[in-house]
């Protein structure tokens, strides 16, 4: 497929995505995380030459393996399945059964189309029916997730989807409030404006359901 470079540009800012799965290549983890971050220390100082920066200046040596090192070991760790946290579930021995809200999560991520930061929070909730989860075990989730290449809409999709498969109920809710570093910092250069997704399903389809929990993090974050 050839896109143009209109095409390119307008992509940028449409976010379409027609699954809610990471589009990877088939030999996406052939590789070991050593031979990557050694191609990509290469291909980024090529990048750092091309822009006509001086590679032996001691400040600037070492930025193609750091780069390449944080792209692999740190922004994007969230690309590879076996890097998703263990996640044990507990009998909801309680019989809890209202809803279980984790507010003001973190969010460190970066946007697909430019791979500049996406920085906000996301607040999850959920009513257990047999399972429930250690609380910290969704913050790992979320933020699994968020490190990778991402649109915000799908991070929000992602997150949902693995809490209704692990907790085995349809009953979640995600919202995810972020700031884009590619609209704060170029293009339009909005510094002020920040965007919201929200994905949900089963019980939170009812509109009762999603005003109690839309109530209660609107007023834990005024
Ligand atoms: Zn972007």
């Amino acid at each position: 497929m050839k896109v143009t470079k209109e095409e390119i540009e307008s992509i940028g800012d449409a976010h379409i995505s027609n699954t809610t799965e990471t589009p990877l290549r088939s030999d996406a983890f052939e590789k070991p995380d050593d031979d990557k971050i050694e191609n990509i220390q290469y291909h980024f100082s090529e990048i750092m030459k091309e822009l006509g920066l001086d590679l032996t200046d001691d400040s600037l040596s070492g930025t193609p393996y750091r780069v390449a090192k944080m792209y692999v070991k740190e922004l994007f760790y969230g690309l590879n399945p076996l890097n998703r946290p263990k996640i044990s579930t507990f009998e909801n021995k309680y019989g809890y059964q209202k809803m279980l809200i984790e507010q003001n999560i973190n969010i460190d991520s970066a946007c697909e189309h430019h791979f500049l930061p996406i920085t906000g929070t996301a607040h999850v909730g959920y009513i257990p029916k047999d399972k429930v989860v250690g609380l910290s075990k969704i913050n790992r989730l979320v933020d699994y997730y968020a490190h990778r290449p991402q649109v915000q809409e799908r991070l929000c999709l992602q997150i949902l989807k693995d809490l209704q498969q692990t907790l085995g109920t349809e009953d979640v809710i995600v919202v995810v409030n972020a700031k884009h570093l590619c609209v704060s910092s170029r293009g339009i250069k909005d510094k002020s404006s920040f965007t919201t997704t929200i994905e949900y399903g089963g019980s939170f389809t009812k509109t009762s359901f999603r005003n109690e929990f839309l109530r209660i993090i609107e007023k834990n974050n005024d």
